[in-house]
């Protein structure tokens, strides 16, 4: 049984575990690899879908206001001149005169002085070698890239920074189609790019990207309570996920941290192992995007109440995550190694929806008919959920495996299952072993797979 389990995660740990389990590889790896560019393997694919699908569950199945979305990538450039994009998506960008030449984020290096106590308006060195700075110089976000054969300045577009601008030029289209008023949102999960400066930890911040946001428009008047209830159903999602209540926040920009266009925004935090950092922002938009919009393309934008007669311009509640920084955080938060009878483990305690895989199917033996009613038994399950018939190595080794990948439980075949038709169902957290019926076993599996549950880190 389980001896010891306490807070051990490093991000290193996450990259070695992510490479030697296949969830995320390096890009273009034999080439010697492209900076801060990742390819999602098959576990990550599985996990990454999870934690999206658990996005989409939360905005659209189980509610009636929220609908879908799946805009292009490229858009009108107009729409980035209407956002501020073009002119105002820069970060302030310093680079080393002395002898290692980087380039810095100048708003992380005052950030990081002012967290050591210094004076964040003082002079700033460089961290690598202590060179002198060059003046901050803007840096563009956008990615540019050019629409037809010939490359000249009316064929740029750009790849989209963010998901939001699909969903804003499109609020026409769902007035007319979706038969919505306010309150009611528009949803959309899908790849953003940015041309960051400082990519770092891992898939937290990288060029290439997904995000999920929903744009929640709702009576002027009403923005301030719904800006409190999103606040609370998304930090809610995050814990009924597992995430530990103590290891995520809410907090609020100042004043001085707040985009032009909004009045009020709350980062959900998470705390990864470089520190609390952000996952979502929840901002309260006013009516800026709608009016940008409207002024740009000339059309109305606005909500009419066909009964009254009404007339305004809804303003906008955005809850914006990151699906890659999400999946990092679960990651993160789920990673645990334990001594159990005096061997080492490694294990994911993901939420069982989230683990990319919900059982393997283990012959005991590689004979004695175990392997054939082992197939039997995998090939049943996976009709109902991504289940795997593991058959390579000891069954140690093969549970070691599986927790490595956060399977939530293991069904083994043995002597006892060819005489009667019962397995053994081991739990990855607790490691009880029951004995059980295969007749019962989907049933039992999707009963489970849609309890409550809680991460054992917190027992
Ligand atoms: P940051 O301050 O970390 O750069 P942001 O405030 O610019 O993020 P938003 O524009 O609010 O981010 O985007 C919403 C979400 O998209 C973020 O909370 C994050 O989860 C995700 N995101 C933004 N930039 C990146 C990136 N470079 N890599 C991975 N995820 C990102």
């Amino acid at each position: 049984m389980a001896t010891e389990a306490h807070d051990v995660v490093t991000m290193e740990k996450i990259v070695a575990l992510c490479k030697r389990r296949g969830f995320i590889f390096q890009s273009s790896e034999i080439y010697g690899g492209l900076a801060s560019t990742y390819d999602y393997g098959h576990y990550g694919v599985l996990l990454k879908t999870n934690v999206k699908n658990e996005w989409w569950r939360a905005m659209v199945q189980e509610r009636d206001d929220i609908v879908a979305l799946d805009a292009a990538i490229l858009m009108h450039p107009r729409v980035w001149e209407a956002s501020g994009h073009l002119e105002g998506f820069t970060d302030p960008l310093v680079q080393c005169l002395g002898k290692c030449k980087r380039r810095w984020r100048e708003d992380h290096l005052r950030e990081a002085v002012e967290a050591e106590g210094g004076d964040p308006n003082a002079e700033l060195r460089c961290p690598e070698c202590g060179g002198e700075l060059s003046e901050p110089r803007n840096f563009h976000l956008m990615f540019e890239t050019n629409m037809g054969p010939v490359k000249d300045e009316g064929s740029t577009v750009y790849l989209r920074p963010e998901t939001a601008q699909g969903i804003f030029v499109n609020f026409k289209n769902y007035m007319q189609f979706a038969r919505k008023k306010p309150p009611f949102g528009i949803a959309q999960v899908g790849k953003s790019f940015r041309n960051e400066i400082t990519p770092a930890n891992f898939i937290f911040r990288t060029r290439e990207f997904e995000q999920m946001e929903m744009e929640y428009f709702v009576p002027p008047d009403d923005a301030p309570q719904w800006y409190e209830y999103w606040q609370k159903a998304r930090f809610d999602w995050y814990t009924e996920l597992g995430i530990r209540p103590d290891h995520l926040q809410l907090r609020p920009h100042d004043a001085d941290e707040l985009s032009h266009y909004s009045s009020a925004t709350s980062d959900v935090e998470y705390l990864f192992p470089m520190g609390w950092s952000e996952l979502e922002g929840i901002a309260n938009r006013g009516d800026f995007d709608l009016t940008q919009h409207a002024k740009f393309s000339g059309e109305k934008l606005e909500y009419v109440d066909s009964a009254t007669g009404d007339r305004y311009v809804p303003h906008v509640i955005e809850p914006a995550a990151g699906a890659d920084r999400t999946t990092l955080a679960f990651m993160v938060d789920a990673y645990d190694e334990e001594t159990v009878e005096g061997r080492e483990r490694v294990v994911l305690r993901l939420h069982p929806r989230l683990a990319p895989v919900k059982v393997a199917v283990m012959p005991l033996l590689n004979k004695d008919g175990h392997p054939e009613r082992a197939r039997q038994v995998y090939e049943m399950l996976r009709t109902r959920m991504n289940a795997e018939y593991d058959t390579g190595g000891s069954i140690g080794k093969r549970y070691r495996r599986q927790d490595e990948i956060g399977t939530p439980w293991g069904v083994t075949i043995d002597h006892q299952t060819i005489e009667d038709d019962t397995v053994t169902l081991r739990d990855r957290d607790s490691l009880d072993q029951t004995r059980i019926a295969i007749g019962e076993l989907a049933d039992e599996l999707t009963r489970r797979l849609h309890a409550p549950w809680q991460t054992p880190k917190l027992a």
